[in-house]
């Protein structure tokens, strides 16, 4: 299958959806290890995106994704605005002028937008971000499609995996981030940030079902 454009805005719609509706479980997580902003912040910023598309001039996937990414960087602040805007215009970079693209496409830019997370934020796996989530997430990803040749069938294992990623956060020590600031109080509770890495990892499985179907 392919994937274009208007399957990119399916899945920032569906972002935005998702994260409204998640927005006070998102916030109540970074209160307990945080600064309880983390659902205000992301809500703030895919509203913005969200009112930006209708007029966007670059409607091409990699534009979608740069107007994204500006505009997380813009509008969301804290540490997640920078680090899944960077996501974004890395994603949006490793894919160029493609008019649609394949498996592979979506795989590397996938893979473009950890690099990018982790070139930012200069986090590794175990500290309790979420890397903890998208890491494991892409990993899974390119095992099952190298495995089975099957995007659908490797979003489905990602998307496990990124669940098990998120969830492992809970008895990690933050050694990043404003979570860091807790010490040992910070084990016993879910990285914020991994949880709405998973959200997008979910909306990402869904818009590829959707897309399948037709
Ligand atoms: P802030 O902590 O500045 O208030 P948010 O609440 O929006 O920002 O986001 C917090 C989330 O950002 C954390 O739960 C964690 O997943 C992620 N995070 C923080 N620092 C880093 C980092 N250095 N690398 C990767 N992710 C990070
Ligand atoms: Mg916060």
């Amino acid at each position: 299958m392919q994937i274009t454009a208007d399957h990119v805005t399916s899945f920032l719609q569906l972002v935005a959806e998702r994260v409204k509706e998640q927005r006070e479980y998102l916030t109540r997580l970074d209160a307990a290890i945080g600064d309880a902003d983390h659902g205000v912040n992301l809500d703030r910023g895919f509203s913005t995106v969200m009112s930006k598309l209708p007029t966007a001039t670059d409607r091409s996937i990699s534009g979608l994704l740069k107007l994204t990414g500006m505009t997380l960087i813009s509008t969301v602040g804290g540490a997640s605005g920078p680090l899944y805007g960077t996501a974004f215009l890395r994603a949006g970079t490793a894919i160029g002028d493609r008019a649609t693209i394949g498996a592979e496409e979506l795989i590397a830019a996938l893979s473009a937008a950890l690099e990018g997370i982790q070139t930012r934020g200069k986090a590794t796996r175990g500290e309790k971000t979420m890397i903890d989530a998208i890491a494991p997430a892409i990993d899974a990803l390119k095992e099952q499609y190298a495995a089975s040749g099957d995007l659908l069938a490797a979003m489905r294992a990602a998307v496990t995996a990124c669940e098990q990623g998120m969830i492992a956060t809970e008895p990690m020590l933050a050694t990043k981030g404003r979570a860091s600031y807790l010490g040992e109080r910070s084990i016993g509770h879910r990285d914020p940030g991994a949880a709405s890495a998973f959200l997008m990892a979910q909306a990402m499985l869904a818009t590829l079902e959707r897309a399948v179907q037709g």
